[in-house]
């Protein structure tokens, strides 16, 4: 008998990719042809420039990073082609086998390449100054810029191995052991013995006796283990903090901005900005508590769905839906888009063996992106496709940059991605009439734009206020990071949602604060670049497209602040974080207003 899955058609049941523009298939005579002569360019490459890079003219440099980056362009086109097939059928055994042995081989060839980069980090100043301002190296000064970023942080080659060696029993263990610890842990609930994930889903269930008990076991399981958490906690903290102190980085997040080419000042600039409209999530959980007539709002309330009307799409329309909001925003973003469908670019269909989710492959410049979707129909699924065909845009424009420039570091990854979903969404919104579907389509949106903004500041908060207690305090207890954790979150609530005690130690579970410190604003970087740049489109009109689409030709060849310059963006200007934030504010504004009509 057919499941009710297989009976509702979407239409995109037969829309596969063609991946023939990186190899006809997994046995295309071409994969060994490639392999071969790469390897051998890379032992060439090294043969000629090993020792040699400071003894090289500007011109030499220049065909040495052409060749450099040639050879990494090959490379990369055997692995994306292995990933890419291999995530249309992780269960099948020779396409594993192939991203094995492409992944060790890679290993290897970057082992092989490794002293060009090292030999230019390491380079003395007034060399260095020279290449930089050489006009023959002009194309490729911003990568010689980024490479070098990291110079005046660097020990010598002897401290550097050492720190190396000892991180493997140090920072990357302790990691390991907290991911270990959390990935075995059950939580009893209901008979079962959950996962971490099982039981955190527990609190989108509509029923609050269901979100309540899952909290409360969570939480139990929690605190069983909160004084090995805290003493992990306490140690990576201190380890970073040492760290920092030798490699002279002036603040806790420092390393953090040089990662993502921003500077401190602007981070501060950002986090000031949302720190001061916590008002606005204050607002927007007092609409959700009527909605869903509760008395009071707790921590595990926040999740609740909503009373929800969900539409259901075709592919076609999905399709459509994404090319004609692109297309009103600019003709060659249609055109653009429009490719991915016409010629094969995009995987749609789940199917057995598929892996989940959704992601656009850049591939390399002298092919083009791919899309992969688990397309059902959803709404969010428009929404997702209209995601990754940003990235999509992006990737196909930014390729002219080459290999070496393409990809924008993290806090712009999103920027276009994020874009054409505000395109979509706006344009749904402009179309859609009956008020439930809006309101729906609308608390989707918010919640996930507090999710990326409010949600990752006040962590940032918290992350600031234990690395700067650790520096100053010494050894933390968990008293102590359980009043930060509580501190720093119900500033962001204010009095909208009441947090039990139990919520004060939900700070030991987050991986993010232990494996990348610092990284959560990034998210909440892209996302209000975004919807400032989306301001401005509505206020501007048609002349602002054109230069939007530079800024994604630009790819990764200049810092983020001068790529965005052309847009009239200061990212310095607390200001212009506001622009972002006055977006949000309109959102829950329409929210409310489509409550009051309603119910009037
Ligand atoms: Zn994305």
């Amino acid at each position: 008998m057919a499941t009710q899955a297989t009976q509702q058609r979407t239409g995109a049941e037969e829309v596969r990719w063609d991946l023939s523009d990186l190899y006809a298939g997994i046995d295309d005579p071409q994969i060994e042809r490639d392999i071969a002569q790469t390897t051998e360019r890379a032992d060439a490459f090294a043969a000629t420039y090993r020792g040699r890079v400071l003894s090289l003219s500007a011109e030499e440099l220049y065909r040495a990073i052409a060749e450099f980056e040639a050879i990494v362009e090959a490379a990369n086109r055997l692995g994306v082609f292995a990933h890419l097939l291999w995530t249309t059928d992780a269960a099948n055994a020779r396409y594993g086998a192939l991203l094995q042995r492409l992944t060790e081989w890679e290993a290897q060839l970057q082992q092989k390449l490794v002293f060009f980069e090292l030999e230019w980090v390491n380079a003395p100043d007034d060399f260095a100054q020279a290449m930089l301002a050489h006009p023959a190296l002009a194309h490729y000064r911003h990568w010689l810029e980024v490479t070098r970023r990291y110079q005046p942080h660097r020990l010598s080659e002897a401290e550097e191995k050492i720190l190396a060696e000892k991180s493997v029993t140090g920072r990357s263990a302790w990691a390991r052991f907290f991911s270990e610890l959390m990935g075995n842990t059950r939580y009893p609930f209901d008979g079962e013995e959950l996962t971490q994930a099982a039981i955190l889903a527990r609190l989108y269930d509509p029923d609050r006796s269901v979100r309540q008990r899952a909290a409360q076991a969570f939480t139990d399981v929690l605190r069983q283990q909160l004084p090995t958490l805290t003493y992990i906690f306490n140690t990576l903290a201190a380890d970073k903090a040492s760290d920092d102190r030798l490699r002279k980085f002036p603040s806790w997040i420092s390393s953090r901005n040089l990662d993502n080419q921003v500077s401190d000042a602007v981070v501060e600039a950002l986090i000031e900005a949302v720190t001061a409209r916590y008002d606005i999530v204050a607002r927007y959980y007092r609409l959700k508590r009527s909605l869903l007539g509760l008395d009071r709002l707790y921590d595990y309330d926040r999740y609740a769905p909503l009373p929800a009307a969900e539409g259901h799409y075709r592919w076609e329309q999905a399709r459509d839906m994404v090319l004609e909001a692109y297309g009103k925003f600019h003709p060659q973003m249609a055109e653009i888009a429009g490719q991915f469908f016409a010629r094969s670019w995009i995987d749609a269909p789940p199917y057995p063996g598929k892996r989940s989710g959704a992601y656009s492959a850049s591939t390399v410049p002298s092919v083009h992106p791919y899309v992969f979707m688990n397309f059902t129909g959803s709404a969010r699924d428009v929404m997702t496709l209209a995601h990754e065909l940003g990235h999509g845009v992006h990737q196909y424009l930014s390729r002219e940059q080459g290999m070496l420039q393409q990809h924008t570091p993290l806090t712009t990854a999103e920027m276009a991605s994020t874009f054409g979903e505000m395109l979509v969404f706006s344009d749904f919104m402009a179309r859609e009439s009956d008020p439930a579907v809006r309101l729906a389509m609308l608390a989707h949106k918010i919640e996930d734009t507090f999710a990326t903004v409010f949600r990752q500041i006040s962590m940032n908060r918290f992350e600031h206020a234990m690395h700067t207690a650790r520096r100053t305090e010494g050894e933390l207890s968990s008293e102590r990071l359980s009043e930060f954790w509580m501190q720093t979150q119900q500033a962001m609530f204010g009095d909208s949602v009441e947090l039990t005690e139990n919520y004060a130690i939900w700070w030991s579970y987050v991986p993010h604060f232990l494996q990348v410190p610092g990284y959560v604003y990034a998210y909440a970087f892209g996302e209000l670049l975004v919807l400032a740049l989306f301001a401005r489109y509505r206020q501007e009109g048609d002349s602002f497209a054109p230069r939007y689409l530079q800024v994604l030709r630009a790819g990764g060849s200049d810092w983020p602040e001068a790529i965005l310059a052309p847009l009239g963006v200061d990212l310095t200007a607390p200001d212009f974080w506001q622009e972002g934030l006055r977006e949000i504010e309109s959102l829950v504004a329409q929210a409310e207003a489509l409550v009051a009509q309603g119910q009037g």
